[in-house]
């Protein structure tokens, strides 16, 4: 999952990222609102950030403008607003003009990183917090994944990929769209980098878990997921 944040304030933006890349999301960063309203325009048939963070008072462009007019060029990306305007009125304007969710500064940074998961789930079609396939369960919140009802450890980059699969089991998700999705803009990554996060996740789960269709990305087999395990295929049991 990857995150735009549009915040002009170092410090404080720096404490978002921090809590956002915890969280196991990445964050591209932006510090005004001109920059902001290009990227989420550019982004309108790529689809690669998920969820934008906007503070209102901004250079260049008030965050309401950025708002008003992403929303006018046809981008759906869920936006949430952090702002130091706490009034009803101004709360009512920004979601009004297209914001998801607002909440006011001072914030607590757990709430923040709260509201953003609801927005992604929200924005994916699920209600349920826990992501479920088969005998595989995967908690955003606490970031844990059980396999089998056994505890897995995962670092925070392979919990976050496999999130993704998840969040689409059977689907062929694109190498290109995985790794556009994994990094942010700002992260000097090596070109095997995501062969050996998919080589650990192979190591701590069912090997075939994880299919590599050649030539476009990966997958989740729902039949190994559901703990149907190559070696018990020939029971004559039909996969869920
Ligand atoms: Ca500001």
């Amino acid at each position: 999952m990857r995150v735009l944040l549009v915040e002009d304030d170092v410090s404080l933006g720096e404490g978002i990222r921090t809590a956002l890349r915890r969280a196991a999301y990445s964050v591209d960063w932006l510090h005004d609102g001109a920059s902001a309203l290009n990227a989420i325009r550019d982004d309108i048939e790529r689809s690669e950030i998920d969820l934008v963070v906007l503070d209102l008072g901004l250079p260049r462009m008030d965050g309401i403008e950025v708002i008003r007019a992403a929303r006018r060029h046809g981008a759906s990306v869920p936006i949430l607003v952090l702002s130091a305007r706490e009034r009803a009125a101004d709360r009512t304007l920004g979601l009004d003009v297209g914001a998801d969710d607002y909440l006011g500064k001072p914030f607590d940074t757990h709430e923040l990183i709260a509201r953003v998961r609801a927005l992604l789930r929200r924005s994916q079609g699920r209600a349920n917090p826990t992501l479920r396939c088969g005998a595989l369960e995967l908690d955003p919140a606490n970031l844990a994944l059980r396999w089998q009802g056994r505890n897995i450890d995962l670092p925070r980059r392979e919990f976050a990929l496999l999130r993704m699969l998840m969040e689409s089991p059977g689907r062929v998700v694109s190498r290109e769209s995985v790794q556009q999705r994994l990094y942010g803009w700002d992260e000097d990554v090596a070109s095997n980098a995501l062969d050996v996060h998919i080589h650990h996740l192979r190591r701590k789960l069912p090997p075939a878990l994880i299919r590599t269709v050649r030539g476009v990305g990966y997958s989740l087999d729902e039949r190994i997921a559901a703990g149907q395990a190559e070696t018990s295929a020939g029971d004559g049991r039909a996969a869920p």
